[in-house]
């Protein structure tokens, strides 16, 4: 049998951190979950051997938690990390800073001195289209400047500047900063997807709650932008496409090829409408809205230019906007409560 080399997935029991555990396993890989289900429940783990059809290896601890992280990292013989675990609610990062700045970047420094300290030498981070802040122009490259608007994004900008300080420090130190566009959808199984706490901040799992039944109508923030249909539009990107990606980023570090930074999106945007109507479509139920006014903060077209992950990593999406929609109203229908019973 050959070697699977073995992932460490910090946060790894989230949305995004789950969805990357199946692809990995698929791609030959041996990932481990390291998650406080501070954002996310333990059934996601039955759920993910049910898929895979092998059991799940998942510590439960805080990766701020550095004796914790080293210990997994040399007891597992570790080849590299995905740093998916943080805190990733805007409004909530306004109201509550200090509770952003501390997980955030404390859990990005935890890590780094674990993995030093191990030693394991190659991590994916998640980034955000957020480091963009307000871009002045469409489609986006990585080489634009990069702001902030609000505390999470200061985040994301912030521990992009460790990784680069850390790599300027150790030239053996390798690291894929993935800056995702906008994630929706759900696993074709409808086993495993998006699972927000509370009243959706997201367009997407706001629109499937609306089709389930569960909220009336959807806010529609706006309808005066400068767009075609004067809603705002962005980069929906299926979340099976970003684990993809997140296969081929450790495939191209672990081949030994050079750090990178790049955009994961799919380079076309689409409108609120556009989603509204592609979702109606999709679950054949009405997903009635009322326009309300722009929502502080909010960018009028965020889409990114994803040629450097293709030429970089020979990747790029490959689902549609229907797509996304008939994997969300799988998940949705069969999971109205999400990961809760009944
Ligand atoms: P998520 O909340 O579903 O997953 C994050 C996971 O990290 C959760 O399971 C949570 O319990 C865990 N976690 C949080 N703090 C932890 C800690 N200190 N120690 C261990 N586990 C911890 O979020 P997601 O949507 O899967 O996002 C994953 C990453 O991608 C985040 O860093 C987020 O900022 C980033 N990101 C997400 C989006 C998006 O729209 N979903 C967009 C851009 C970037
Ligand atoms: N949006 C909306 N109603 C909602 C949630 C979002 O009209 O209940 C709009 C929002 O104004 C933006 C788009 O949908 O134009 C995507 O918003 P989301 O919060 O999903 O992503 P982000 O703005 O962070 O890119």
């Amino acid at each position: 049998m050959t070697h699977k080399p073995t992932i460490l997935l910090t946060g790894g029991a989230g949305y995004i951190g789950s969805h990357t555990y199946v692809a990995l396993v698929e791609a030959g890989f041996a990932p481990i979950i390291l998650d406080d289900f501070s954002n996310s429940s333990p059934v996601v783990l039955e759920r993910l051997q049910r898929i895979c059809g092998q059991a799940v290896v998942c510590q439960r601890g805080s990766v701020a938690d550095v004796a914790l992280v080293q210990s997994l990292l040399e007891r597992h013989q570790v080849a590299a990390v995905v740093h998916f675990a943080g805190f990733k609610a805007v409004g909530e990062s306004v109201a509550q800073p200090l509770k952003y700045y501390a997980n955030n970047l404390g859990g990005m420094v935890a890590l780094l001195q674990a993995m030093d300290a191990a030693p394991c030498r190659t991590l994916v981070f998640s980034s955000s289209a957020t480091v963009y802040g307000d871009p002045v122009r469409v489609p986006i490259t990585e080489d634009f400047a990069r702001s902030h608007t609000n505390p999470y994004g200061h985040t994301k900008l912030v521990c992009e500047d460790i990784l680069a300080s850390m790599r300027n420090a150790n030239a053996a130190l390798r690291t894929g900063v993935l800056r995702y566009f906008n994630p929706v959808g759900a696993h074709p199984s409808g086993l495993i997807g998006e699972d927000p706490l509370g009243e959706p901040n997201n367009l997407m799992p706001y629109v499937a709650q609306v089709a389930v039944g569960k909220r009336e109508f959807l806010n529609v923030y706006g309808n005066n932008y400068p767009t075609p249909d004067g809603t705002g539009v962005r980069d929906y990107i299926h979340v099976q496409d970003l684990a993809q990606a997140h296969v081929a980023a450790l495939q191209t570090l672990l081949r030994g090829q050079p750090s990178f930074t790049v955009n994961v999106g799919t380079g076309q945007g689409h409108s609120v409408l556009e989603v509204v109507h592609a979702f109606e479509q999709a679950s054949q139920r009405p997903v009635p809205y009322r326009v309300a006014p722009r929502r502080a903060g909010d960018v009028a077209s965020c889409y990114a230019d994803p040629t450097l992950a293709q030429h970089l990593l020979g990747w790029r999406a490959t689902r549609s906007l229907a797509d996304m929609c008939t994997d969300t109203w799988r998940w949705q229908s069969a999971n109205p409560n999400g990961y809760k019973k009944g």
